[in-house]
């Protein structure tokens, strides 16, 4: 599905696009700035990460903070978090790192 988005042939509010990344607005949003940074190429979850080009792993993380800064929350802060399988709550499986802030943020680790 976000194959889907990142080739644009689903709908999202997409906020940045490069030739390996795409950041879009989370459709149930869990804090006011809630945005889905993903690659562009299918990966299931962090799960592949041994086996992926640490350039594209590393563009996501920087992407995630410019895409932080211009939704204005890089001074308040935010977190950004990517869940890994059936424990953590994945529910779709393409990579994608959420992006959360703009108001203070619970901390739930397990
Ligand atoms: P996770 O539970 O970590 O796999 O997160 C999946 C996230 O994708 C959830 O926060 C959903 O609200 C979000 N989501 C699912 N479908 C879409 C979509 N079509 N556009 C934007 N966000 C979506």
């Amino acid at each position: 599905m976000f194959c889907e988005i990142a080739s644009g042939r689903q709908p999202a509010r997409i906020v940045y696009q490069d030739d390996l990344v795409t950041a879009f607005w989370d459709i149930h949003p869990q804090a006011r700035v809630h945005i889905l940074v993903i690659p562009n190429q299918h990966l299931t979850s962090l799960r592949e990460a041994e086996e992926t080009d640490p350039v594209l792993l590393g563009r996501c993380l920087q992407v995630a903070a410019r895409v932080a800064r211009e939704a204005g929350i890089a001074e308040s802060g935010y977190r950004v978090l990517t869940n890994v399988g059936p424990d953590a709550g994945q529910s779709v499986y393409h990579l994608h790192f959420h992006l959360l802030g703009g108001n203070r943020l619970r901390m739930a680790l397990g």
